[in-house]
């Protein structure tokens, strides 16, 4: 008798998949915050460098794709919690603007989806209106 269309059963399988992608992107974290993964065993011996002009501008890039990585894992991370709050809740798989049930195949897809995709579509194009002027 749920609201959702999702039974028991559906909502523990969207559980276990949200908790493996939370594991997935926590991990991601742990790895840009401390060094670059594969390499994490010799923290000691730090290469010492003196004449990297170009690296310094590549460790720059680097940096800044590491921040942007960051921003959309810690945003995707945030998205995981609330799908995982929202299975807790009882609420999961209502969009959050409509209320009305998500498609299961979008859930597939976006186990973390918060909204249906008529909803996300009028998000997605207020929000880069709102971003991107002209
Ligand atoms: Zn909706």
């Amino acid at each position: 008798m749920s609201s959702t269309g999702l039974d028991a059963a559906a909502l523990e399988q969207f559980r276990q998949l949200l908790l493996e992608m939370k594991r997935a992107a926590a991990d991601a974290v742990d790895a840009r915050l401390h060094g670059h993964g594969e390499h994490r065993h010799d923290e000691a011996g730090l290469p010492l460098h003196k004449e990297e002009t170009d690296d310094d501008a590549a460790a720059e890039t680097q940096r800044q794709a590491d921040v942007a990585h960051l921003a959309r894992t810690a945003t995707a991370l945030h998205e995981i919690e609330s799908a995982l709050a929202r299975i807790d809740e009882g609420e999961y798989g209502l969009c959050i603007d409509c209320e009305e049930p998500i498609d299961p195949r979008r859930l597939q897809a976006h186990p973390a989806a918060l909204r249906c995709a008529r909803c996300q579509g009028v998000f997605e194009t207020l929000r880069s209106r709102a971003g991107a002027r002209g």
